[in-house]
């Protein structure tokens, strides 16, 4: 049997509601803050990503989907979103004048290690606003995310941890003094750790070695490094959220594993209702991304949310959001023969004029009238509309008001009425447009 790339799912059928109930729930949200969508290719030049992300991250060393095309450039699956909307941005000139808020929800590479709450494709949604220094940008964010849980019920658990990770200079001279710390433990640090002393040392703070992550609770802190600025805004924030009524939770070894961030960074975890990878957002602020890509210094912070892990928790919680799968069906056209079909197709055609929200299902096999009704019952119909040979001849069909019994679910209670065919639809308007 053919299979699907490891690590790469398939969304059913069964399942795609959920994605999308929290799709519409999450595009209301983002019109309602005023942020506009922005579509990238999949597929970017490598060095998008080398530049953007970073030579030395996780994401560019190990992760990223790379090959030749039939050309010889090196090009690659985009692992995250930020980096193409920068190069987007600066492309069509959209951040040379203007402030941008911009979001996009796409599916994201990276060759990882499958688990729960990770895979190979997964699928983020992501913010990011540009043109703007101002802290208020970020406190912005938060409360939109904030929001967000609200209204899917996981508010209570949904924790938000933040940290500053200071200036450009304030962090050259933390990963000095980190790099001398860490040489006098060096034998201590596991091996990725070992290895990033020289290329990434303050990734070793993100390390989920235990051993490593001992060590840090003596290491220098970048705290004590930020100047009297970097620290005054790392303050505004917290006492915006103070203000707002927003908890968090001030996590110094919380680094983020993409270069590009400076200054404020965040991610909120769902600890109880998630394992190990419990992070359903994550973001900060990246100052000097665009001149990473040549461009001039566009100020700009943004986020990320990974739909699947967020789906696995609403799955998890006893939250309301996910308990009602929307109704399928609210008319059944059990129509026999094809000739009824087409009968019956022509009444739906009608009664959608009128009323398009109205959710229709026309059986089109050789099915008995029988077999017909229990499905109109499984997919809970509120009604049946029933074209028979007897009906084709007298040029009317038979509503039929479904409801399951309660002590038993083959039986059917219902009310039937025969209608002319032309009356059809003004039934039907009564029965809805009252509702
Ligand atoms: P992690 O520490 O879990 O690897 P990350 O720092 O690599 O996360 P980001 O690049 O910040 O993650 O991506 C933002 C969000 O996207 C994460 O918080 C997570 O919810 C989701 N995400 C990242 N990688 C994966 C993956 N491989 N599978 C599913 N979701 C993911
Ligand atoms: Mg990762």
């Amino acid at each position: 049997m053919m299979k699907s790339i490891r690590g790469m799912n398939d969304v059913l059928p069964d399942d795609i509601w959920k994605w999308q109930k929290l799709e519409s729930v999450l595009l209301k949200l983002l019109n309602s803050f005023n942020y506009k969508e922005i579509r990238t290719p999949i597929l970017e030049k490598t060095d998008v990503f080398v530049r953007g992300v970073g030579e030395n991250t996780d994401i560019v060393e190990k992760e990223i989907y790379l090959f030749d095309d039939r050309n010889g450039e090196s090009i690659c699956l985009r692992p995250e979103g930020t980096a193409g909307v920068i190069r987007a941005c600066i492309e069509h000139g959209l951040v040379a004048q203007h402030t941008c808020k911009l979001w996009y929800l796409g599916n994201m590479f990276r060759y990882e290690r499958p688990q729960k709450g990770r895979q190979r494709q997964f699928y983020q949604l992501g913010v990011e606003y540009l043109g703007e220094n101002s802290y208020i940008c970020e406190i912005e964010l938060l409360v939109m995310q904030s929001r967000l849980w609200k209204e899917l019920d996981i508010c209570s658990q949904a924790k938000l941890h933040i940290n500053s990770i200071g200036g450009n200079e304030t962090r050259k001279s933390y990963k000095e003094a980190l790099v001398r710390y860490y040489h006098n433990y060096f034998d201590e640090l596991d091996s990725d750790s070992q290895r990033r002393l020289t290329t990434n040392p303050l990734r070793i703070l993100d390390s989920k070695n235990a051993k490593t992550q001992a060590l840090f609770e003596r290491a220098p802190k970048l705290i004590d490094f930020m100047s009297n600025i970097e620290l005054d805004r790392f303050d505004n924030i917290k006492k915006a959220l103070n203000e707002l009524g927003i908890e968090y939770i001030v996590d110094y070894s919380l680094v983020r594993g993409l270069d590009y961030y400076n200054d404020f960074v965040f991610e909120w975890k769902l600890t109880e209702l998630l394992g190990a990878q419990n992070t359903i957002c994550a973001g900060g602020r990246y100052d000097f991304l665009t001149k990473q890509f040549d461009y001039k210094e566009v100020p700009a912070v943004g986020f990320a949310i990974g739909i699947d892990r967020l789906l696995l928790a609403l799955g998890e919680s006893k939250a309301s959001f996910l308990s009602n799968e929307p109704k399928v069906c609210d008319i059944f056209f059990a129509c026999l023969g094809t000739q009824a079909q087409v009968k019956g197709i022509a009444i739906r055609e009608e009664i959608m004029e009128k009323m398009p929200h109205i959710k229709t299902h026309l059986e089109v096999g050789k099915s008995t009238l029988k077999n017909m009704l229990k499905k109109s019952n499984q997919i809970m119909a509120d009604y049946a509309i029933i074209i028979g040979e007897n009906e084709l001849e007298k040029n009317t069909v038979q509503i039929k008001a479904l409801k399951i019994d309660k002590f038993s679910k083959e039986s059917l209670s219902y009310v039937q009425q025969e209608i002319d065919f032309c009356k059809v639809v003004d039934y039907i308007a009564k029965i809805y447009l009252i509702k």
